[in-house]
């Protein structure tokens, strides 16, 4: 059976009244100039009829696709019955039937021993509230953080990212923040972790004792790099050895994007405190969550507070999409098989362009080489119907976040798009370079 692919419009739309009232801040619409209107599952509509295939999903915020009939049914309802859509942080059946089911179906299965913070309902509010707890119960200023790291906005978590364009916005000093070497950051002869194990060790290094050490397992905005499950191991154990609490930020890479529900499983660790957002409620509503050990719960109350901790809307969906996807081991099973996909033709690609690729699981990417060639790819896709985007330090890996839940076959005609769109981006590339 052929699969349903995209049908994108060509027509522009009148776009006056955003560049009339909306901030030039704005991003994602400037390179996908076109109004949508509805969505479902892999599919996005604008409001001419156009039909395109999102390989992006919200950054990974919609790995169960867009508006799934089971998680938007239980909100629904939820809503038709007039429950609790604000509660500030008081009890809910909602949050009850959240934190039951994550107990039930996500912790004590994995053997996880973890408390939930709801933060402020964005991914940066986790990592402010991950890295302030980690300087509280230690006693210690300095957060590691390492290149290439993607870990949010607002001043706390913008000092633990990498990206100079990022951080020149912040207009003060980001500070007590070291950025040490990525896995694999020196090439594949530099042990980046015997490094950093040796800087820490070294009472004349003029690294001060670390309160945490906050890492991603694959690097979503930094470009797909994943560590190596031996360096993370380290990684864990020179935390340990310092005093230093590990934090596994697991807002992109986490809820399946990399096979399972949390990036870290099987690595053979266990992170102090845990990150997660985006995809946590399934179905694209804000909602942020840091998970730590007990011992670490050392705050009084309302210490870190906000008005928007813990979304009820998003309980439903989150509570919602555990019970779907997450009471048994189908869905990781559907992930490893379209990861492997996924792996497969991205590398037939590489191969025959004599390019690289990047990533784990259904988070993968290719490097083309260069932003612009990286730009003039994601255009021509677009073009085609396909929303994709770029990561990296210049932009130059296309990632592919297709939803989890994409049928095979939608999935391969999306990546014939994306083959097509490299052959002619290089083309293109090369034309100008013979010039
Ligand atoms: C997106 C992201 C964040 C920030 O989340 P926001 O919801 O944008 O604040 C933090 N860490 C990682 C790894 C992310 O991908």
């Amino acid at each position: 059976m052929t699969p349903a692919l995209p049908k994108p419009t060509s027509t522009l739309p009148d776009t006056r009244i955003y560049e009339r009232r909306e901030s030039t801040v704005r991003s994602y619409a400037r390179a996908m100039p076109r109004q949508f209107a509805r969505a479902e599952g892999v599919w996005m509509h604008d409001n001419r009829g156009g039909r395109y295939l999102d390989f992006l999903s919200g950054c990974s915020t919609l790995n169960y696709g867009h508006n799934h009939p089971v998680l938007k049914q239980a909100l629904l309802d939820y809503i038709a019955a007039d429950g609790i859509a604000h509660g500030l942080d008081l009890h809910t059946d909602a949050k009850a039937d959240f934190l039951e089911t994550l107990e039930a179906l996500i912790l004590k299965p994995r053997g996880l021993d973890y408390r939930a913070m709801f933060t402020g309902p964005t991914g940066t509010n986790a990592v402010e509230a991950a890295i302030k707890l980690a300087r509280k119960v230690t006693g210690r200023e300095l957060v590691i953080a390492f290149t290439n790291g993607f870990h949010g906005m607002t001043l706390g978590a913008l000092a633990c990212t990498g990206n100079a364009s990022k951080r020149a916005g912040a207009g003060v000093p980001l500070s007590h923040v070291a950025h040490e070497p990525y896995d694999g950051y020196h090439g594949p002869d530099v042990d980046t972790a015997e490094l950093l194990e040796r800087r820490l060790a070294d009472p004349s290094s003029g690294l001060d004792a670390p309160a945490a050490i906050l890492v991603e397992i694959v690097q979503g905005e930094g470009g797909l790099n994943a560590a190596s499950p031996e360096w993370l191991r380290r990684i864990a154990e020179i935390a340990r050895r310092h005093g230093a609490l590990l934090i596994v930020d697991d807002i992109q890479a986490g809820c399946g994007r990399t096979g399972d529900f949390f990036s870290f499983e099987g690595m053979g660790f266990t992170p102090d405190i845990v990150t997660l957002a985006k995809s946590l409620s399934g179905m694209g509503l804000p909602f942020a969550l840091t998970l730590f050990r007990p011992e670490l719960d050392q705050w009084s109350p309302g210490e870190h507070n906000g008005t928007f901790r813990g979304n009820n809307h998003a309980f439903v969906t989150a509570t919602a999409a555990l019970r779907h996807f997450w009471s048994d081991g189908a869905f990781r099973k559907d992930i490893a098989r379209r990861g492997a996909l996924l792996e497969r033709r991205l590398a037939a690609i590489a191969a025959e362009q004599d390019l690289s690729t990047r990533g784990r699981g259904m988070m993968r990417g290719i490097d083309v080489g260069s932003g612009e060639v990286a730009a003039t790819v994601t255009a021509a896709c677009f073009a085609r119907g396909l929303i994709i985007e770029t990561s990296g330090a210049h932009d130059e890996i296309v990632k592919v976040l297709a939803p989890l839940v994409i049928d095979d076959a939608v999935l391969s005609a999306g990546l014939d798009i994306l083959e097509e769109s490299i052959r002619v981006a290089l083309a293109a590339s090369y034309g100008v370079a013979a010039e």
